[in-house]
């Protein structure tokens, strides 16, 4: 791909961030998580071509996916100056938690977030809320490849969530100290590192 190539995708930018559905997704949540990142952490974004479901991650006693494994696959081929963010319909877990929203490699190439809870019971939440909540889990865990950990300012989006209630009480924002850690990761990023 030549450089004028990843230029029009963006409208000018050059993508560092790729959105990938894992398996069939749905375009609205693609273009919620990419613009979402393009808009709020400043990093231009791209929706990719899909790949496959994670089935080497199957865990088949649980019918869930080892998040770890996904993310290890995922992070195999990222181009140079580049970080991916996996979407999956299916339910993501790690060995010692039930499941997990999303997971990614603290300073690292890959994160993934999962789409199965984030409707809640019977996936009757409104489309609004469900996409929010995508938007959510999609900046924290792309927020952990720039370099930021979990913090414990009440509503900033670095706390850590294990319910839904944890990711609805979150702001779409950082709190100063982790505003300043992503903008030094961002800047790295942007520069090609
Ligand atoms: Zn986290
Ligand atoms: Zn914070």
């Amino acid at each position: 791909m030549t450089d004028s190539d990843t230029a029009t995708e963006t409208g000018g930018a050059r993508a560092v961030v790729e959105v990938v559905p894992l398996g069939r997704i749905d375009e609205v949540a693609l273009a919620v998580v990419a613009a979402n990142v393009d808009v709020v952490l400043g990093l231009p974004a791209v929706t990719a071509s899909p790949r496959p479901e994670p089935t080497e991650a199957l865990i088949p006693t649980r019918r869930q996916y080892d998040a770890s494994m996904v993310l290890t696959t995922l992070a195999g081929d990222v181009p140079p100056g580049r970080i991916r963010l996996g979407l999956t319909a299916r339910d993501l877990c790690l060995p010692v938690l039930t499941y997990v929203f999303g997971q990614a490699q603290m300073n690292g190439r890959a994160a993934v977030v999962s789409l199965c809870r984030l409707g809640g019971p019977g996936g009757a939440a409104p489309r609004a809320l469900f996409y929010t909540r995508l938007a959510k889990v999609a900046l924290h865990e792309t927020a952990h490849l720039l370099g930021v950990s979990h913090c414990h300012r009440p509503g900033c989006l670095m706390c850590f969530s294990s319910t839904l209630g944890h990711v609805d009480a979150l702001d779409i924002g950082f709190c100063p100290n982790c505003a300043r850690v992503l903008g030094q990761g961002r800047r790295r990023l942007l520069a090609g590192a």
